[in-house]
């Protein structure tokens, strides 16, 4: 498989094998995506040109149900990304026992060059090119990195369009006015605050001694830094792709988000209604972030940001990953020889694909639930699968990923018996 990102997270799966009783069979085909598609989805630009963008489509494994996962659109997706991300799907959904299997889409383009139209164009043409491979009972889309609430309510429109009748099940996160959830927009973040609730609960910490630098200020980064804010959490540092803001005595993050979210720009501000002013504050690099004499470290921007080459400069005890893959397993190793803690991706984010599910459910019964019965419930099965992931690691003392990949691998293992001998004989 070579030294692709895939290949670094089958790693993951190595490690968790020896301390489940899943056979080989299944194993190895939990190694590869049961299937992946390639679209070309061409795309006529204001211009009058017509540009080609490439897109895919990966579904990772069906044993619990239909495949469940994102679409991203970034100038650096491959197809090695997307199976990568649809296989951390597969995980992600059985660490929080949702009845589905992993997948995940993306399409090679920087939707920032894009005019509003142009990216509908693309949307709409990605599903058309899709439209065969996903289904509410087959798989599921959602946003991921770069997408939105509003490019999913175009994408269900579009395949509603295709299907001749009003499909809201094929893809989670739409607008309410589609049929989203109530909380969905909120959840990956508000997933992630439970997790380090949890955990600090545990640790008899107090959030006002705690000190957080988050890396990526999209929808999880930014909502995760408001919820921690307001529990009193010391949040010293935030970046986005172009870089960090420091300030020791802590940011006031309701301030910033509202000058990022009106002007796209991160400073480091105090505002009294809409006047706002620039508090002292040093600018730093996203990988010096990382690096900050901290408690905690949230990277939820992109993955590979902790590699084996900064691993041992990190100082911080706790790294919580609101990102997916942000960590290399060769980064593991030494973070787990220095006493770190990593909340692993599978557990910390799932959050989103949570309320997705909700979101799916909603969909399918017709009657939609309010942001409270959204939220208590997202509360109460992060908690729960949090304690679960916990107990294995101590009771195996083995380290928090490791702990949840044999948590989910052992739903997988129960379904995989209970599907019986077919299998077995074809092998599909
Ligand atoms: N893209 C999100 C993730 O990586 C959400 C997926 C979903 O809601 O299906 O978990």
């Amino acid at each position: 498989m070579g030294d692709s990102l895939f290949a670094d997270a089958s790693i993951r799966l190595e490690n968790a094998i020896q301390h489940t009783s899943l056979s080989d069979d299944a194993l190895e085909r939990l190694k590869y995506p049961k299937s992946a598609l390639k679209v070309s989805v061409p795309v006529r630009m204001d211009d009058g040109s017509l540009k080609i963008f490439p897109g895919y489509r990966v579904r990772h494994d069906d044993t619990r149900g239909p495949t469940k996962g994102g679409i991203r659109f970034h100038p650096n997706v491959s197809i090695d990304e997307v199976q990568s991300l649809a296989f951390w799907m597969t995980f992600k959904c059985a660490v929080l026992d949702l009845p589905y299997g992993g997948g995940k889409g993306g399409v090679t383009v920087n939707p920032k060059e894009l005019s509003p139209m142009e990216l509908e164009r693309l949307s709409r043409g990605y599903i058309r090119g899709i439209a065969d491979f996903i289904g509410p009972d087959r798989d599921i889309p959602a946003p991921d990195v770069y997408t939105n609430a509003r490019i999913m309510g175009w994408m269900m429109d579009e395949f509603s369009e295709i299907q001749r009748s009003i499909q809201p099940a094929v893809i989670t996160g739409k607008p309410l006015s589609m049929g989203g959830s109530r909380g969905r927009e909120t959840a990956t973040a508000m997933g992630a605050f439970h997790v380090i609730q949890t955990v600090m609960k545990r640790d008899r910490k107090e959030p006002k001694e705690t000190t957080v630098a988050i890396q990526g200020f999209g929808n999880a980064g930014s909502i995760l830094a408001g919820l921690l804010f307001d529990e009193g959490y010391r949040i010293v540092a935030v970046s986005d792709s172009r870089g960090a803001v420091y300030r020791e005595e802590g940011l006031h993050i309701p301030s910033v988000r509202q000058v990022k979210n009106s002007t796209r720009e991160l400073k480091a501000v105090y505002c009294k209604g809409s006047v706002c002013e620039a508090e002292e504050h040093e600018t730093i690099s996203n990988e010096e972030l990382l690096e900050l004499d901290v408690d905690i470290i949230v990277p939820a921007a992109l993955e590979n940001q902790i590699t084996g080459e900064n691993a041992s400069r990190i100082k911080a005890r706790d790294i919580y990953e609101v990102a997916n893959g942000p960590t290399t397993s060769e980064a593991d190793a030494i973070l787990a020889d220095s006493g770190k803690r990593v909340f692993p991706d599978i557990l910390t984010n799932a959050g989103g694909v949570t309320v997705s599910y909700f979101e799916w459910v909603q969909n399918r019964e017709g009657w939609y639930w309010t942001e409270s019965m959204v939220n208590e419930r997202l509360r109460d099965r992060m908690i729960e699968e949090t304690e679960k992931v916990l107990a294995v690691a101590g009771e195996k003392e083995i380290p928090l990923r490791t702990a949840a990949y044999v948590h989910a691998l052992r739903r997988i293992e129960t379904a995989t018996e209970d599907r019986g001998t077919r299998r077995y004989f074809s092998g599909r």
